[in-house]
């Protein structure tokens, strides 16, 4: 008879890339299986190159395997070729870390990133051989939740047990604390869900109903069992420089999307921006001391060997010591050619002379994120750059020697006409214009344009707009693609399909769920690589489940309509929204809170939530 492990073993030389399933890499944690009451998977729902570049996963692998009575393992999607090789010699999904089977775990913790994910989570739970839907599920495994999608749950509402809303290191523990107490009880599923809602932060979706209006909206949320709570308010980590980072980082044997070191420098955003929704739900900005930062750098670059550092955030020049933490990295680390990488960067003169800086030691990219082809669209979105602003950055880059830039945009957004969608082109040629400026001609130039189409998201200002139609987002796409010929550009662009999905399960509720199980079952998965995207198989499932996906995706929305999330609060409140939607229809800019407040509300969510101090 053979064990997984020699049937894994069997297989492996007939997939690609082998190593994404062999787990053994340098800082992988191998622990004795048999002396721990709790053993937690984490899963994340994407191919092993995406979830290993996950700095979440990195946090939480370490901090659960802190615990003496509980043993963390992973497990990611398997890819296409090995996953039907799994089908045909019968092998269930398994951790990394020793090849066990996931219905052996206690927990499965899935973090939702993208809600292109969510027929991945299907797909993995029936490769374990776990039943889908929740109420087909005994007591093991519990299946968690938590990530930036679980801020509207409603999706995922009959697969997920337990949601986890906010910063998972902050709940985790307590979370396990109180299975492992259950677990030396014997058990009781209900009970123990029962008891975890009293934990700031859980959401347990068994014990609410969602009802509907006559025309399809949402009526409520309602509680079905006596003392859970109304709303779920969010948890966040209030001091991030105490709390918990590990010191070393799994290295893989292959290359991932960001293979170099991750140091979070802070959460959280001021700027706010209408459409984003990670400046909204990671509210308030907490940042990490230099000297911590500086600490951590070291022990990491000691446990990985790696030679590069990514400084991360979402908006990294905003840290409030950047200079001298680069300037720190740089003088430390130069001589041993260790480089330095600022993944989201601003466009400003400040951000350009601060990549100067680091590609003293190491050439690094250009990329700049305009969002918009023209002031008034810029204004409406609340991006607070002139066209100046990015020209003079361009300007300074190009004599610095750039000749590759790389230039975001997103298209669809709300207000926008086709001046403003040509304004994308326009404001290309003005940069390839500024570079002949520079050198004289425009001879090695690169510009890469990049547009994605907006998906109205939760929790944003914007979460009242109806996605623009896909034949107009083609419409808009085509006049690019005529504006943007030549060898200089590079016009790429997101599939108007994919985006379209991704509004409809971003905004859905519980009925959007039954779709979700049933295209899955007709064999939708990998819905974000284009190559595996099956939209008629997806407008089948949604017929079949008599779900109008244009209802979700494409309908606007009226302020005194109640949402699917609406049970969930993330600190920034509806009001606050609703002033800004305004603002945006006045073309009317909102300061960077770092100076004034804007009165977001986040400073009511709890008790010791303290905002980014203005330096007066
Ligand atoms: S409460 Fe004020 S300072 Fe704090 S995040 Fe909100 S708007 Fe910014």
């Amino acid at each position: 008879m053979y064990s997984i492990k020699d049937k894994i073993e069997n297989i492996l030389m007939k997939v690609a890339k082998p190593a994404r399933y062999t787990g053994g890499e340098i800082n992988s944690i191998i622990k004795n299986t048999k002396d721990f009451k709790i053993r937690f998977a984490f899963a994340f729902p994407d191919i092993y190159e995406i979830g290993m570049s996950h700095l979440g996963m990195k946090i939480l692998y370490y901090l659960i395997n802190e615990r003496s009575d509980t043993y963390c393992e992973r497990v990611f999607a398997p890819w296409v070729d090995m996953e039907n090789m799994m089908r045909e010699c019968d092998i269930p999904l398994f951790t990394l870390e020793t090849k066990t089977p996931l219905k052996e775990m206690d927990i499965i913790g899935f973090t939702l990133q993208y809600e292109l994910s969510y027929t991945n989570i299907l797909n993995m739970l029936n490769l374990s051989g776990i039943p889908i839907r929740r109420i087909e599920r005994d007591f093991s495994p519990l299946i968690i939740a938590g990530g930036p999608c679980g801020y509207n749950p409603a999706p995922l509402s009959d697969v997920v047990d337990l949601f986890v809303i906010g910063e998972g290191e902050e709940v985790i523990n307590e979370i396990l604390d109180l299975y492992a107490d259950w677990k030396d009880r014997g058990f009781n599923k209900e009970k123990f869900l029962k008891e975890a809602t009293k934990i700031q932060g859980v959401y347990v979706p068994s014990f609410y109903k969602e009802e509907y209006n006559e025309d399809g909206t949402v009526k409520g949320i309602f509680p079905l069992v006596e003392g859970v709570p109304s709303v779920i308010k969010k948890r966040i980590v209030k001091n991030l420089d105490k709390s918990y980072f590990p010191a070393k980082q799994i290295v893989p044997y292959i290359n991932i999307v960001h293979d170099r070191i991750m140091l979070e420098v802070f959460r959280g955003c001021t700027r706010g921006c209408r459409f984003c929704q990670a400046g909204m739900i990671y509210r308030p900005v907490r940042e990490k001391s230099r000297e911590g930062l500086l600490e951590l750098a070291d022990k990491l670059i000691k446990t990985t060997g790696y030679e590069e550092i990514s400084l991360t955030s979402l908006s990294t020049c905003d840290y409030s010591k950047i200079e001298e933490l680069i300037h720190d990295l740089i003088e430390k680390y130069k001589e041993r050619g260790i480089g330095i990488a600022l993944p989201s960067t601003r466009i400003d003169a400040f951000s350009v002379n601060l990549l100067k800086e680091i590609q003293k030691v190491r050439k690094t990219g250009l990329t700049l994120a305009p969002e918009a082809g023209t002031q008034r669209l810029r204004d409406v979105i609340n991006k607070g750059v002139s066209e100046e602003d990015l020209l003079n950055s361009t300007k300074e880059a190009f004599k610095a020697g750039w000749n590759t830039v790389k230039l975001y945009f997103m298209i669809g957004l709300p207000t926008e006409t086709m001046e403003d969608v040509a304004g994308i082109a326009y404001l290309a040629h003005k940069v390839a214009d500024v570079y002949k400026e520079v050198r004289g001609n425009t001879k090695n130039l690169k510009i890469t344009v990049s547009t994605s189409t907006f998906v109205p998201k939760p929790f944003t200002p914007f979460q009242w707009f109806g996605q623009e139609k896909i034949d107009l987002i083609i419409e808009k796409q085509n006049l690019l693609k005529n504006m943007l010929k030549g060898k200089i550009f590079r016009y790429s662009f997101h599939e108007p399909h994919i985006s379209f999905l991704e509004a409809v399960i971003s905004k859905g509720d519980r009925r959007v769920g039954q779709a979700i199980v049933k295209a899955w079952e007709k064999g939708c998965k990998f819905d974000s690589w284009r190559d595996y995207f099956k939209f008629d198989v997806w407008m089948d499932a949604f017929e079949e489940e008599g779900i109008n996906p244009y209802f979700y995706a494409n309908k606007e929305r009226d302020f005194y309509e109640t949402f699917p999330w609406d049970i969930i609060d993330c600190g920034v409140k509806k009001d606050y929204l609703i002033r800004e939607y305004n603002k945006a229809m006045e073309g009317k800019l909102t300061n960077d809170c770092r100076l004034n407040c804007t009165g977001c509300g986040i400073k009511e969510l709890d008790k010791g939530v303290v905002c980014f101090e203005a330096k007066k």
